[in-house]
Order: structure tokens, then sequence, then C-alpha cells
């Protein structure tokens, strides 16, 4: 009963996603498990494959909710009432999704977990431009999403001069030119970005009641993180304030950033020099399911290049042979942690 190395990654996408991101990292494992096979080998210690739930977190807010709930050992409270974008409810699907998978054995959230290897698109551009197939994952900086609401007063375009306006949206330009102009360009670490945005009752000659958007706010320094959300909020408020309106703010997610095991890193290391591919280390600027997973187990992440760093977007694209040296790497490195237990496996030269 030794507990098992799980690999894997997601399989749900964005709107507008590609065919790699997560799915890549889901059908490599899959690819070790079957050459395992091909070539006889029963291993002592299980290998699992995992596809976690809503990695993405675009239709249910947080994301990474499977691997969350995987790591705190039970689906947190607060979900009874997440309600998707398009109105349904997190449990009625969660349990609508359960009823589709009746062959399937109910496992306890968080067993435990020999490691957790996953393989990922990069979604970004580094390793394309320096030519690497291979990166080396070692953290993963931290996120956070705020959504504010700024409410003032609809009243009628026309009419309504300048001095009378309470007008929420003007507050809301004005306050986050200010927070573009100094948070990125302050420190090429830092990340802002406002994906989401609405404004109430919506009509064209009516100066807005209220004005709604999200506010995603990452960087791999959980200190400077915590600057960047109390800036967030200060500029916001003085510029709510300023034009008459009010402030409210909500934490939709909060995730700490993280750093891999140095073993478990190294490991990777030597599985990309033994399977021959050039590589470098890299702080990963999304979040994922390791990120979670390596809280209750260690966890670490190969990334493979994609084509202009493109992704969410259907023009997401990784060539084959970088696919094959991310499902390599993973390979090495997964009987490089199962020769714990089958030492001559190696180097009886099966694999
Ligand atoms: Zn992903």
């Amino acid at each position: 009963d030794l507990p098992p190395l799980l690999i894997g990654s997601h399989l749900d996408s964005q709107p507008s996603g590609g065919r790699f991101d997560g799915a890549l990292g889901t059908l490599c494992a899959f690819e070790v498990l079957e050459t395992l096979e091909d070539h006889g080998i029963e291993t002592e210690r299980t290998v699992e494959v995992v596809a976690f739930t809503n990695e993405e977190g675009c239709r249910f807010a947080p994301g990474c909710m499977g691997s969350m709930a995987f790591s705190q050992k039970s689906i947190p409270e607060a979900w009874q009432s997440v309600k998707a974008t398009d109105g349904a409810l997190f449990t009625d699907e969660l349990a609508a999704t359960l009823s589709d998978l009746q062959g399937a054995a109910m496992r306890p959230l968080g067993f435990p977990v020999f490691a957790y290897l996953e393989v990922h698109i990069e979604q970004g551009p580094s390793l394309e431009k320096q030519g690497l197939p291979i990166g080396i994952v070692t953290g993963i900086q931290g996120t956070r999403w705020l959504q504010a609401t700024i409410s003032g007063q609809t009243a009628h375009a026309g009419t309504t001069a300048l001095s009378y306006r309470k007008d929420p949206m003007h507050a809301a330009i004005s306050g986050l030119n200010v927070l573009y102009g100094e948070i990125m360009p302050g420190d090429d670490q830092s990340r802002l970005t406002v994906g989401r945005f609405s404004l109430e009752p919506g009509a064209i000659n009516a100066i807005p009641a209220t004005v709604r958007f999200s506010l995603d706010i990452r960087h791999p320094n959980s200190v400077q993180l915590d600057l960047i959300e109390a800036r967030v909020r200060k500029i916001l408020q003085e510029h709510a304030r300023l034009h008459g309106c009010d402030l409210a703010m909500e934490l939709l997610f909060d995730m700490a950033p993280a750093r891999f095991p140095d073993h478990l890193t190294g490991i990777l290391e030597n599985a990309a020099i033994r399977a021959g591919f050039a590589h470098t280390s890299m702080v990963s600027g999304a979040f994922h399911d390791a990120l979670f997973v390596n809280r209750i187990a260690p966890s670490a992440m190969i990334f493979t290049p994609c084509r202009d760093g493109l992704s969410h977007n259907e023009a997401e694209y990784v060539e084959p042979a970088h696919s094959i040296a991310g499902a390599q790497v993973l390979l090495h490195a997964s009987t490089k942690l199962l020769s714990e237990v089958l030492p001559d496996m190696l180097t009886d030269g099966r694999i």
C-alpha cells in the first residue's frame, strides 16, 4: 500500500482555449502508463493519472477547484453557493458530473501521494525564444483575484453637468490609469490585468449606476503581492471618493507563491539530461494544479514551449517534437522516482 506516484494535469479549457493547455499533460501521463505497459514493467508503487476539475476557473471561480479540494482534503463550504457565469450552481454541476461517472470508484480527497509530476505548456514565449524544448519549473508566482464594485448614481447623459455627476466609470478609468501607469512599469515581475468589466444599467444615454471589474494581480514574492493589493485598494478608493462614488472590494481568490522541492526539480533536471533535451529552470507565470498538490505532496512541473507563447487562444500550438520531449522527461523522472522501490529497472537497460 505505498502511496502512488501521481502524474497528470487538467482537461477543462477556456471559452477560446486551445488543445494543449492541460490536455498535453494529461495525455503525456497516459503515454507514460502505456510505455510502462509496453515494456511489461509492473511497478511496486502504483502510478496514477489525474485530471483535476476546473483548473481554469473561468466558468466557476476560483480556479484549481479540483487540486485545491484535494489538497485541503475536503470541498470548501463556500463552494455550496458558487454560481457559474451562466447561472448554474457548482454543486448541481458537480453532482451531474459524478452521476455520469458511475463506473468510476470514488476516492477520498487528499489520499496520501508519493509525488506529483505535471507536464504543461509554458503559456509564454521564453522557451521558444531561447530555442529550448524543456523548462524545469522551480516555483509558481502568487495570484490574487479581486472584484471592484464602484457605485455612483445613474442620471441623464445630456442634462447632468459635470459637477452633479457621481460617475463610477470615470472613477474606474482614472484609478485604473494610475495603476496601469505604475504597477507593471515599476517592476517587471509584477502583473496587473483587468479582464472583466461591466456597467449597469448599460444604457447608451445614462451615466452608469455601477461599474464592476476584475483585477488579477501576480508576483513571485508574497510581500510584493501584499504591496500591490494595498496599492490597488488605496488608488481605487481615492478615485471613487474623488468622483462621489463608493468602492466595495471583494477578494475572490488568493494563491500564495509556491516553491517546488529542490530534490524533485533536481530529478526533473537529471531526467532532461538523460533524455537528451536542453533545458532551463524557470518560475511559472500562470498558476497550476501542482501548486496546490505541493501543499500535501512533493510536486514539480515540466514546461514545453508553445508557438509564439500563445495560450488561452484557439491558435495555441505545440510542436510534436516538444510534446514528445515533455512526455519523455516525465517518463524518465517517473521511472527514477519508482526506482526507489525498483532499483534494478533502471540498471538492466529495460527503460
Ligand atoms: Zn492549464
